[in-house]
């Protein structure tokens, strides 16, 4: 288990694509309306992502027998 210590980005930083800047995070927290909404948490430089999402989107297999995760949460079909 890693335990790092990153805060979740308030959804106050949310925007869309517009209004998006560089050094804001990319990851898209919902998209079911017409126009994505992305997290805009303040990102490192060189990263698309803040903290947060960056360690979803990386997230590492643990240790053995596990698959590669792709980074998102793919919905299991009924
Ligand atoms: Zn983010």
């Amino acid at each position: 288990m890693l335990e790092t210590e990153v805060p979740e980005p308030s959804p106050r930083n949310r925007t869309t694509l517009l209004k998006l800047r560089a050094r804001q995070c990319r990851y898209v927290t919902s998209d079911s309306g017409s126009e994505a909404i992305f997290c805009g948490g303040q990102t490192k430089e060189g990263s698309s992502w803040c903290p947060w999402h960056r360690q979803l989107v990386y997230t590492k297999p643990s240790s053995s027998g596990a698959k590669p995760g792709r980074g998102f949460i793919v919905p299991k079909l009924a």
